[in-house]
């Protein structure tokens, strides 16, 4: 499970793991936010509508949910089924707390920013969001950053490469096996 706050560099770190690593597979959360350009239903999200939403979560179908910058997010429990080993999460910091109740010995990893300014700057680089959300996702993350120390393991993603690395060696922990293509 990794989680930090948005625009830290989440997706990014993970799309190179999944590279490095055949045996992980990315869970495909459900929100009701709107999908930005070039998002595909089923693939980046399960974009539902609210009452969808609301109608799943009555069903017991999510492993977690929560309320982040004004949409819902949550884990569907059917992606656990499909395949729990090797499964990778990728959510804010409320979902990630439940899933530690309910799956204690997953592997939690808390990605943190050098500094605010760096995030700031990161999310506005992106140009996903309005100056509005941005400045709503800098508020979240300052209260995300504050929970720190509630993770065993935390990485800072200042050089990429680096975060990369400290990502894949502690996944690699996990089959106890060297990660591949890194051959020196
Ligand atoms: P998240 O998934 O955590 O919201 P993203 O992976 O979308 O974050 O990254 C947010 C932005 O920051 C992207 O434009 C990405 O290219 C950039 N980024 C990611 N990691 C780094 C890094 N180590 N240094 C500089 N920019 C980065
Ligand atoms: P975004 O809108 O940028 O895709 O995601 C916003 C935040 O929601 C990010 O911090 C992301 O990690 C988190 N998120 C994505 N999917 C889930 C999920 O299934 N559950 C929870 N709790 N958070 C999620």
């Amino acid at each position: 499970m990794i989680t930090g706050p948005s625009g830290v560099g989440k997706g990014t770190l993970i799309r190179t793991l999944l590279e490095r690593f055949p045996q992980l597979r990315l869970s495909v959360s459900a929100t009701t936010r709107e999908p930005r350009p070039g998002e595909t239903q089923g693939v980046d999200y399960h974009f539902l509508t609210r009452a969808e939403f609301e109608k799943r979560l009555q069903n017991g179908e999510f492993l977690e949910h929560a309320e982040y910058a004004g949409n819902q997010y949550g884990t569907l429990r059917s992606e656990l089924d499909r395949a729990a080993e090797g499964l990778v999460l990728e959510i804010e910091l409320q979902g990630a707390r439940q899933v530690r109740q309910a799956l204690p010995e997953a592997l939690q990893v808390f990605i943190k920013p050098p500094s605010l300014d760096a995030l700031r700057t990161r999310l506005i680089a992106r140009g996903a969001e309005s100056e509005e959300q941005i400045a709503r996702r800098l508020d979240v993350a300052e209260r995300e950053l504050a929970a720190e120390h509630e993770w065993k393991h935390v990485i800072v993603n200042d050089r990429l490469e680096d975060a990369v690395d400290q990502l894949a060696s502690l996944v690699a922990t996990l089959w106890d096996e060297q990660p591949r293509g890194d051959s020196q």
